[in-house]
């Protein structure tokens, strides 16, 4: 049966890192002060959070339409001709703009807020300039041309002996008796080499954090399916600039993955008063950014009023 908890179960994954790192106080806006904020019934702090923390912007969403389309193709085209690429390009301008008028009706936003995107230039006001709008545009049709070229993406689709076992879906496993969650984009295994692929189609730049991710997965590979780590190959498909990065899954990238996991998880429970429970410390014991200039595209800014 569900049960209302007054606090979120403790978990960890790639991105809770990442936002810890990035502001203390945005993370606990994301990870404890929005928690219950889509209930009619939860406290207004916990629903304006809930609803700063849903906000997407024109990046972000332009990357998230790219994996729906990504899915779309390779779980109903495999084997058939592929849709042309204007086509699929005026389907993720018709989000967008889908999106822009969805940001301008927060009402219905209220009414489906687990369907409907909102942008947060739009909440906040900020009229998006036309060089990021034209940026946007190139960068769509750079990552579009740049999938149908890609090894994994030609792989899924024409080649022979490829079993795709999953897309984008979101699963937990425990490492350390600590639950984590992944979503890998895509696995498929190439049964003639015997190996099993890991893709994460990157829309955005590479970061330090791309190869750590994809060894987190093979983690999970290992741990559920049993997967011997010298079977698996992980790869980043960096679809902006088409440029492909393929690993062998290394000793080392595991070590680092685990260790750096621990690290963070030990770093988190700093904030927690009642581990049992996951009650967190008092929201003004979590620390602002330091550089108050990284605020301007938080989307909790409109809460937190960071100081000059
Ligand atoms: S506005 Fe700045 S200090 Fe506040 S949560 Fe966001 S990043 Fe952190």
């Amino acid at each position: 049966m569900f049960e209302v908890k007054p606090y979120p179960e403790f978990s960890w994954s790639m991105s809770r890192h990442k936002t810890f790192f990035t502001c203390r106080r945005k993370y606990a806006y994301q990870y404890y002060v929005s928690h219950n904020g889509w209930r009619f019934d939860a406290p207004p702090s916990a629903q304006e959070a809930y609803f700063l923390k849903k906000l997407s912007n024109l990046p972000m969403y332009v990357g998230d339409v790219l994996h729906q389309v990504i899915h779309t193709l390779i779980t109903n085209y495999r084997g058939k001709p592929l849709p042309p690429l204007a086509n699929i390009e005026k389907h993720v301008r018709d989000k967008l703009n889908q999106a822009y008028r969805y940001s301008q009706n927060q009402q219905l936003w209220h009414q489906k807020p687990k369907d409907v995107p909102l942008l947060r230039e739009l909440v906040y006001g900020e009229t998006p300039e036309a060089s990021a709008i034209s940026d946007i545009t190139a960068r769509l049709q750079a990552c579009l041309e740049h999938l149908y070229q890609s090894t994994s993406f030609q792989d899924i689709m024409q080649g022979k002996h490829i079993h795709l076992y999953e897309s984008e879906q979101f699963h937990s496993f425990r490492l350390n008796d600590i639950k984590v969650f992944v979503v890998m984009d895509v696995l498929y295994e190439n049964e003639a080499r015997d190996i099993w692929t890991i893709t994460d189609w990157k829309t955005g730049k590479e970061t330090e954090e791309d190869r750590n991710q994809l060894a987190l997965y093979a983690m999970y590979l290992h741990d559920t399916y049993h997967i011997p780590h010298n079977k698996i190959e992980i790869r980043n498909e960096y679809l902006a600039t088409g440029c492909s990065r393929t690993h062998a899954v290394e000793v080392e990238d595991l070590d680092q993955v685990h260790d750096m996991m621990l690290l963070s998880v030990g770093q988190m429970l700093q904030y927690v008063e009642d581990v049992e429970r996951n009650k967190p410390i008092d929201l003004s014991l979590f620390e602002k950014q330091e550089h108050p200039q990284k605020c301007a595209s938080c989307n909790f800014l409109k809460i937190c009023q960071p100081s000059p």
